[in-house]
């Protein structure tokens, strides 16, 4: 097994692509499992009104479940919401219930509407007597307010990309986001790591994907491929991760190293990138 450094801080990405099916999701538990398997503590948010990273996680997120909602909106602490996985007892999750799909509209009107979950991330870490190594922010497939709360609330932007056709389109339009929130609300955020997805090493289109994605983010993208694999699909039907519903699975092995990377790597220095 991989020792890997626990970081200094806390390290806080946001998973986002405004396109949905990407892997966003899928690509935020099978991290967080496989750095909590490595004995970091891991707290995943699930910020996406669907649920899915809270169903993949093991998680209770029924219509009266404590939520990240009454994070967002009634400011509960997270310390009163989050629930571990039975995966781990390392690997903690803030579900994310039915009700968030409203908060995005009734966000609008509130104080310090795009810091929300900001500050209820920073006092968390003040009242954890077991400190956090990794928060992985898993975003809805939209630019509005709740994604806005995840790049304010993270210093590291997490890219997922799907090894197929049109797989940049709209990337430009993500990054400029990025870029805005950057100058006007988070000065810290970087985007730290790019992580190819879906691959298929069958197809040449996939192959050129990969080319073009190397080419252009040299610097943020990660040398592990994620296969398209049944294992990893089927995974969330268990409850579970790939990495705890198929430990040595090609997709499980292919997740363990991306994390391995990400922890070698550590986060980048401003500027950096
Ligand atoms: P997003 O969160 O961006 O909408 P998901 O992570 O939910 O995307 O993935 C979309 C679908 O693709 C899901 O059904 C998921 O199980 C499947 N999927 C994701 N990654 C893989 C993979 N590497 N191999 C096969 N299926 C995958
Ligand atoms: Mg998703």
């Amino acid at each position: 097994e991989q020792v890997l450094p626990k970081p200094s801080r806390p390290r806080i990405l946001t998973v986002a692509n405004q396109k949905g099916g990407v892997g966003k999701t899928t690509t935020t538990v099978n991290l967080a499992a496989a750095l909590a398997r490595a004995g970091m503590r891991v707290l995943v948010i699930d910020l996406d009104p669907q649920g899915n990273a809270s169903t993949a996680l093991g998680v209770e997120h029924r219509a009266d479940t404590p939520s990240v909602y009454d994070v967002l909106i009634n400011e509960a602490p997270i310390d009163d919401v989050v629930q571990p996985s039975p995966e781990s007892p390392n690997l903690l999750c803030v579900p994310a219930t039915i009700h968030l799909a409203g908060a995005e509209i009734e966000l609008v009107s509130l104080v310090a509407r795009e810091q929300r979950l900001r500050g209820a991330i920073h006092d968390y870490f003040e009242e954890v007597d077991q400190p956090i190594d990794f928060v992985f922010i898993d975003c809805p497939p939209s630019l509005g307010l709740l994604t806005i709360n995840a790049f304010v609330a993270a210093r590291e932007v997490l890219i997922p990309i799907q090894c197929e056709y049109y797989a940049l389109e709209g990337l430009s339009q993500l990054l400029d986001n990025i870029k805005l929130v950057g100058r006007h609300l988070n000065p810290e955020l970087v985007v730290s790591t790019i992580l190819l997805t879906m691959y298929d090493s069958r197809t040449n289109l996939a192959n050129q994907v990969v080319e073009d994605v190397r080419t252009h983010f040299p610097e943020q993208v990660l040398d592990s491929l994620i296969p398209r694999s049944v294992r990893i699909s089927e995974a969330p039907s268990y409850g579970q991760t790939v990495v705890g519903y198929d430990l040595n699975s090609a997709g499980s092995l292919s997740y363990r190293e991306a994390a391995g990377e990400i922890a070698l790597r550590g986060e980048p220095r401003r500027g950096d990138s």
